[in-house]
């Protein structure tokens, strides 16, 4: 391997390593797509660990803004505050016991896993509300919820920030794929054709020119608060490294993705999504809250349940919609209605969801294969 092509390798894999980001596991990524359309990314379940996982952003040209979502992890119960895993699953925490401390972008309570957030104020912010909830009363707790419920599942707030943050990261974007072409491009292969020399000095100073011209451009887009209300941290080193750096220069305007402090739910981003999209979340969201400790009579919903129903009510969303029935699989008898997962004729409660009762398929269910 030539000096060249080392170098080549290296800055390809520095380059791969400002493409990932590092989310907490529930978390949802809400990614700018073709013609306005947004969608939703998760972090990698098999690159994760300590409640966080691996997003591999677009890593070709042309990229596009991105805006980080989280489903609500902390919810107040009677005597207890639920703490919601990435599967669903949740820990329960009497509030006597409660005693929560920020660490970075993590909670730790003592006792139980750190839960990590998207970033340091939001796991300031978090702490601080865990704190106030342990003082209140049941009342309060729910009041002080689904206000904070109401404003996470703001469509017009979310949808706001997100054509704000695309607007102001649009030219950073353009520049930085076009500064990944010239580098990966350009650069390289004048190297491979026509070796060192005054062409491939060229090359390199249209890049170095190119990196400037990025360097200009984020300092003019991170002058005043990103949308949502975050700053961008360092901005002078980091001026610096996008005049310098071919991958970090590429990749500027994800600096301003990466500062949105905003906590939106996922469902927040109705307004952005396709339908199908948002109705997948919406029915998961709906199965996890409605069934948190058991079936749910409809006069005692969970406080999250509550919220979302609120939600789904002034969205126009009929929730009958919502709790459709899984595709049956051979030799199945039965469905969890909050996991989905299915069992045989013996099986009564869901062993992953407590306090599930499962639920008969009817005989039109039944799989086409088995039917005479
Ligand atoms: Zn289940």
């Amino acid at each position: 391997m030539t000096d060249g092509q080392l170098l080549f390798v290296v800055v390809a894999a520095l380059y791969l390593i400002e493409c990932v980001r590092w989310l907490p596991a529930n978390a949802l990524a809400c990614v700018e797509g073709e013609g306005g359309c947004w969608r939703f990314r998760r972090p990698s379940a098999n690159l994760g660990a300590r409640g966080g996982g691996a997003l591999l952003l677009a890593p070709l040209p042309p990229y596009s803004a991105w805006v980080v979502t989280m489903p609500w992890v902390f919810i107040p119960a009677r005597d207890h505050l639920l703490v919601r895993g990435s599967t669903g699953a949740a820990a329960r925490i009497a509030w006597s016991k409660l005693d929560a401390r920020a660490d970075v972008r993590s909670i730790v309570i003592g006792g139980h896993a750190p839960v990590l957030m998207n970033c340091t104020a939001q796991a300031a912010e978090w702490t601080a509300r865990l704190g106030e909830w342990r003082a209140m009363d049941e009342a309060g707790r729910e009041k002080s919820f689904l206000a904070l419920a109401a404003r996470s599942l703001d469509s017009a707030d979310f949808e706001k920030l997100a054509s704000s943050l695309a607007a102001r990261t649009r030219i950073l974007h353009t520049t930085g794929g076009m500064i990944f072409i010239c580098c990966f491009g350009l650069v390289s292969g004048v190297h491979a054709w026509f070796g060192e020399g005054p062409r491939l000095w060229i090359a390199l100073g249209l890049l170095l020119a190119l990196q400037l011209v990025q360097a200009f451009l984020f300092m003019r887009a991170t002058r005043k608060a990103v949308p949502g209300g975050g700053r961008v941290s360092h901005r002078f080193w980091k001026m610096l490294s996008i005049a310098l750096l071919p991958q970090h220069s590429a990749r500027a305007g994800d600096l301003l993705c990466r500062a949105v402090a905003a906590s939106h739910h996922p469902l927040a981003a109705r307004g952005l999504l396709n339908e199908s999209a948002f109705l997948e979340e919406a029915r998961r969201c709906w199965r996890i809250a409605s069934y948190e400790g058991g079936s749910h009579p409809d006069d005692a919903l969970p406080v999250e349940a509550v919220a979302l129903k609120r939600f789904f009510k002034s969205a126009g969303i009929d929730l009958a919609s919502l709790e459709d029935v899984p595709a049956r699989q051979a030799g199945s008898a039965r469905w969890c209605p909050r996991c989905l997962a299915q069992f045989q004729a013996t099986a009564n409660e869901c062993p992953d969801c407590p306090g599930v009762k499962l639920r008969e398929f009817d005989s039109a269910d039944d799989p086409p294969e088995s039917r005479p």
